[in-house]
């Protein structure tokens, strides 16, 4: 009884230092992927790119990227699938 709530501390002591990891090499990089409106190319984006972005967008906007073959616009496609 005693024992096994020892047990538990330590674990939770575990979690504790599991999470300072000020480099966050253990963390898994989020891809978000972007389709171009007019082309279709696809474009795999770190999330954490998206969130700087969507900081200068109003409420419900959503976050646009550039096309790097034909400059047009790229959508997430999460939001946006394909019907
Ligand atoms: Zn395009």
């Amino acid at each position: 009884m005693g024992l096994s709530s020892r047990k538990n501390q330590q674990e939770n002591l575990e979690d504790c230092l599991k999470e300072e990891d000020p480099f966050g090499l253990d963390e898994d990089l989020e891809i978000v992927i972007f389709r171009c409106l007019d082309c279709n190319t696809t474009d795999e984006v770190p999330e954490y790119i998206i969130g700087e972005f969507s900081v200068d967008l109003n409420k419900g906007e959503e976050v646009k990227l550039h096309c790097p073959k034909c400059n047009s616009t790229m959508i997430d496609a999460r939001e946006n699938p394909i019907d």
